[in-house]
Parts: C-alpha cells; sequence; structure tokens
C-alpha cells in the first residue's frame, strides 16, 4: 500500500507556512511533533462544550469531561497492551513520569543500592537519579556504548549485581537514533532481580509498544512527541510496584480521606495524580493515538526510515560530513555535523534557507562529552515529511558546506 503523505500532510496546517520565504521543512521532530487538525478539533470541541474540573462534579459538564478522560486512559492501555487502567498515570510528560518513578520508588531503596544507566540517557533519565544518589546514597552504574552508537550488552551484563536495584534505559536514543534492545535488557534486569525503566519518548510514535511483551515494570512517554497536545505525558508501571510506591505528590485528587490525625490515599491510578491534570488534553490526546493507529505505526516507521536512509546516503557524499549513530536498524533521527564547524552555524544557516532542525547538545551532555563533542545538529523525520524536503535539506546543507569550512 502506497503511504499517502500528501493526505496526511494537509491535516498539518502549521507545514503550509514558510520561514525566511521559504517554505518550511520540518525536521525538528525528535525535540515535538507538529499537531493534526483531528487533534485540534478536538480541544476546541472541549473547551465549547465539555470542559468543566474532572472527578469532582456532579454535573453533566464534569461528567462528560471525566468520561472523556478516563475514555483516554483506555486507549493509551489499548495502544501499549497495559493489562488494567489503574496502571495507565496520567503525567505532565517523560520527564515527571521518570522523577515520579526515581522520587516514589527511589525512596524504597537504601545506601549502597545500585540504579544502571546508559550514557546515551537524556538528562531527564540521568537528573532524577542523581538527586537520588544525594538523598539516598544510591550509587549509579553508567553503560558505554560502542563506536556505531550502540549499547555495550556485554558491559550492560557486567554492571548487574546483587546491588542491582534499577535498570533505567532509553528506548530509543534521542542523539543517536539507536533502538536500544529492550526486551533483552528488561530480562537480563530481572534476572539480577532489579526492576527495569524504559525511556520510551522517542520510541512510541514511531514503533508498536506492548508493554506486557516487554515486560517492562515502568515504561514513560510524551503526548508532544506523537502528535498529540503539549503537557501531558504517560506512565505504565506494573501494578505490583505501584502498589507498594509512596505518593509522589500530595493534593487534591490522590486521597481517599484526609484528617490532621490521619491521612489515607485514594487507589490506583489516582493516588499518583494530585490536583487538577490537563483533562482537555489528555481528552484530545486519544485522537492523536487515534490518528497513528489509522496510519499504522509500522507503516509510519517505514516511511520515516526511508526519508532517513535517503537522506543519510546523500549527507555522506558532502564533504567533511561526520554522522553521529550508525547502529543498525537505527531510528528516524540524523545527528551529524560538517567538519568542525559549529552546530549553532549550521543550525542558524539551514533555518534562513527555511529547514528547522535541532542544535546544541540534545539533553545529553554526558553523551556529547563521550562522543568528543560539544553538540550536534539533529534532523529527525516524521510521517508527513517528504522525500523532496529531503532534497531541499540535502541542497541548503550543500549550500552552506563551503561557507562553514
Ligand atoms: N527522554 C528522551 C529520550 C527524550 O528525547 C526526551 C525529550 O526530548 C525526554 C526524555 C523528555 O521528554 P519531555 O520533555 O517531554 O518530558
Amino acid at each position: 500500500m502506497i503511504f499517502e503523505v500528501d493526505k496526511y500532510r494537509r491535516d498539518f496546517p502549521i507545514l503550509e507556512r514558510s520561514v525566511y520565504g521559504k517554505p518550511l521543512v520540518y525536521l525538528d521532530n525528535a525535540a515535538s511533533t507538529q499537531t493534526p487538525r483531528q487533534v485540534v478539533r478536538e480541544i476546541e470541541k472541549i473547551y465549547y462544550t465539555h470542559k468543566a474540573n474532572v472527578h469532582r462534579g456532579v454535573h453533566t459538564l464534569s461528567q462528560e469531561a471525566t468520561a472523556m478522560q478516563e475514555a483516554t486512559r483506555e486507549r493509551v492501555r489499548r495502544f501499549i497492551n497495559a493489562s488494567s487502567t489503574e496502571e495507565i498515570i496520567f503525567t505532565r510528560g517523560t520527564t515527571e513520569a521518570i522523577n515520579l518513578v526515581a522520587s516514589s520508588y527511589g525512596s524504597l531503596l537504601s545506601e549502597g543500592d545500585e540504579v544502571v544507566l546508559t550514557v546515551m540517557e537524556h538528562h531527564a533519565n540521568i537528573v532524577p537519579w542523581q538527586l537520588l544518589e544525594k538523598r539516598v546514597g544510591i550509587r549509579l552504574r553508567v553503560v558505554p556504548i560502542l563506536a556505531d552508537g550502540s549499547l555495550d550488552m556485554e558491559a550492560y551484563r557486567s554492571m548487574l549485581g546483587e546491588r542491582t536495584r534499577i535498570v533505567s534505559v532509553c528506548h530509543v536514543s534521542n542523539v543517536l537514533g539507536t533502538v536500544n534492545p529492550v526486551a533483552e535488557i528488561v530480562r537480563l534486569g530481572h534476572e539480577a532481580g532489579a526492576v527495569v525503566m524504559i525511556d520510551g519518548a522517542q520510541a512510541i510514535a514511531h514503533t508498536p509498544v506492548d508493554v506486557q511483551a516487554l515486560d517492562a515494570d515502568f515504561y514513560a512517554f510524551s503526548a508532544h512527541k506523537m502528535y498529540g497536545p503539549t503537557g501531558i505525558g504517560v506512565l505504565y508501571g506494573r501494578r505490583r510496584l505501584l502498589e507498594l510506591m509512596p505518593p509522589y505528590q500530595g493534593g487534591g485528587e490522590m486521597i481517599s480521606h484526609v484528617s490532621f490525625d490521619h491521612t489515607t490515599f485514594a487507589d490506583l491510578p489516582f493516588k499518583f495524580e494530585a490536583g487538577t491534570p490537563d483533562y482537555v488534553g489528555i481528552a484530545a490526546f486519544h485522537r492523536a493515538i487515534d490518528y497513528i493507529e489509522s496510519i499504522g505505526q509500522e507503516r509510519i516507521a517505514a516511511h520515516e526510515d526511508d526519508l532517513m536512509q535517503y537522506t543519510q546516503d546523500q549527507m555522506l557524499t558532502i564533504p567533511g560530513m561526520r554522522i553521529f549513530g550508525t547502529a543498525p536498524g537505527k531510528s528516524a533521527i540524523i545527528s551529524f555535523l560538517i567538519g568542525n564547524a559549529h552546530h549553532y552555524d549550521t543550525g542558524m544557516l539551514l533555518d534562513k534557507l527555511g529547514v528547522a532542525v535541532r542544535t546544541g547538545h540534545h539533553c545529553a551532555q554526558p553523551l556529547m562529552h563521550a562522543l568528543g563533542v560539544e553538540g550536534t545538529v539533529r534532523a529527525a523525520f516524521a510521517l508527513y515529511n517528504t522525500r523532496s524536503e529531503c532534497d531541499s535539506f540535502i541542497a541548503a546543507l550543500r549550500r552552506i558546506a563551503p561557507m562553514l569550512s
């Protein structure tokens, strides 16, 4: 079946705009994807017809808003094949989901316990564990990468031991595009008696995720990287573990009964959802998942992979081109530098030609250090990108490369 990219592009009005008089080529998709009309219309519909605080009112609007939020919880459950909606916790994003686990599950750890991370983690999967290191005295172990950007699995095995309590690893690297062997990582982590958390921020829009098949204990992702609204994310957690864990934040919604003598907490998932959530965004997030599934994750991935390969092959013909991350089966992300040109200069010049890319350390400074660079330029593809946009990007690179060398 052909991939009807022109039809899908019509769902994203922002793609029609221009930048500096040039048609926009949006390749900053690993940071945030654009949002289709189906999702934006849903947000408008909720604001105009159903807006009222959730789980609080007996009145019709509140009941409708609650039903819409809870319908999304069921939609997410089905999307990642969790066994129950009690295992789906709404957060502000991947970052908050990881902080929740590090803070709450982390409080069950003792001095000298070990948490295994990898050098390719986003700061969102490093700093919460460093805070725990300070608070509890846990020890961090960091798995290195091989020359092509794949994870050093030998080193991973050697770091698992009696004191390993948590392994927390990204499914896909936001810099290298490396797709980690997460099922194997989970299996080995469990063999060592650890719980395993997967940061799925860069995977969820590109690959089907089945948390039961993966056997992951925690899986985190953000809606804004999957054509959904900003400010919402999901933490999937295994029910047995969530039940053991103390609340992360206190407030309305997460309690069963409050008195100054004794407060009891709500059941899952509400125990971890203090305060008014972004219920409009959550309800509209439903349409983003519908959108992805209506096209098909495997078809989206095949399209993005074609664009990435096509672009990368041509980039390699540009003198001085350095590409970071060439692991087999990598996701549709290309991190690069042109010779010793500064990533910022490259990004600025590309912007003047209408091409939006990411520049900098990509919130992965330890990885930049391991790669021996300060930052890179990153192009990341989404379902609405086209070969003709790849051609514009390549033409822009060919034009600016001589200026930068
Ligand atoms: N983890 C990875 C791998 C990411 O790429 C990102 C965002 O770029 C995050 C975590 C943080 O996501 P958010 O800012 O949506 O919480």
